[in-house]
């Protein structure tokens, strides 16, 4: 793990990580700005930062990252509304993310290609948050940013086709009971689709050592849910227990 750090002088380290911390909080920052408008059917150019209660136009001062919500307590200041903690969530977990991207690859095209997956990644998980919904659009973005990284690495195109297929098949065992059909056309239910779109990610090799880190985090999430759905009414979205293990595994 973290194999570039080890060759890093401490200066540059410390240089990178704190770069690494405010790309990832201003990617957070737009993330959160797709998070409410995709499912709304809104896009990115439509319109400045604005309050989703109130329509008010956001100022600079309501924009930064964490801090601004922070200091609002996540209410909006114009209308008062609170909006959804994912947000600072978002913030705090893609700055993580570009963190570890970058101790374990340095500045590199691959830690790009990591970054953009797990921000797509973390937007579907939002939404599925907030919305209770997986948006098709966010796993096709999520898909081809995967099939990239896997030609890239593999320098083919083998292993991300037939890791897709071990996905379907899984994903099609463990979720048998909800394939529908329509008319000729069988469709697989959402979650059978992720284990699709995590198999294109990880490609056919990594994908049994992703499939039981998926059981782990599966497990865990559960019991963790159960917990705190008992205390603080929050669920934890499914689509994080394919995220989570994907990165052990890309
Ligand atoms: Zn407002």
């Amino acid at each position: 793990m973290l194999s570039a750090m080890q060759t890093m002088q401490s200066s540059y380290m410390w240089s990178g990580i704190i770069w690494a911390i405010v790309v990832g909080l201003a990617i957070g920052n737009y993330a959160c700005s797709l998070i409410h408008r995709l499912p709304r059917g809104r896009l990115l150019l439509d319109k400045a930062p604005y309050c989703g209660s109130c329509g008010t136009l956001l100022q600079v001062k309501d924009l930064f990252p964490v801090i601004s919500a922070m200091l609002l307590r996540h209410h909006c200041r114009y209308c008062g509304v609170s909006y959804p903690i994912s947000h600072t969530v978002t913030e705090i977990l893609l700055a993580g993310l570009s963190v570890l991207a970058f101790l374990q690859y340095d500045f590199s095209d691959r830690a790009i290609l990591l970054i953009i997956i797990g921000t797509f990644l973390t937007i579907l998980s939002a939404i599925e948050v907030n919305e209770k919904l997986i948006m098709g659009k966010v796993m096709i973005c999520v898909i081809v940013a995967g099939m990239i990284l896997r030609t890239y690495l593999d320098h083919g195109l083998f292993n991300f086709v037939l890791g897709g297929l071990y996905g379907v098949v899984t994903g099609a065992i463990i979720w048998y009971k909800s394939i529908t059909r329509e008319g000729h056309i069988y469709r697989l239910p959402k979650p059978a689709e992720l284990m699709a779109m995590a198999g294109i990610c990880v490609g056919a090799k990594a994908f049994p050592v992703f499939l039981l880190l998926f059981i782990i985090s599966y497990a865990a999430i559960w019991v963790i849910s159960r917990l705190l759905q008992k205390y603080f009414r929050i669920t934890i979205p499914f689509s994080l227990a394919i995220l989570l293990p994907l990165f052990g595994v890309v």
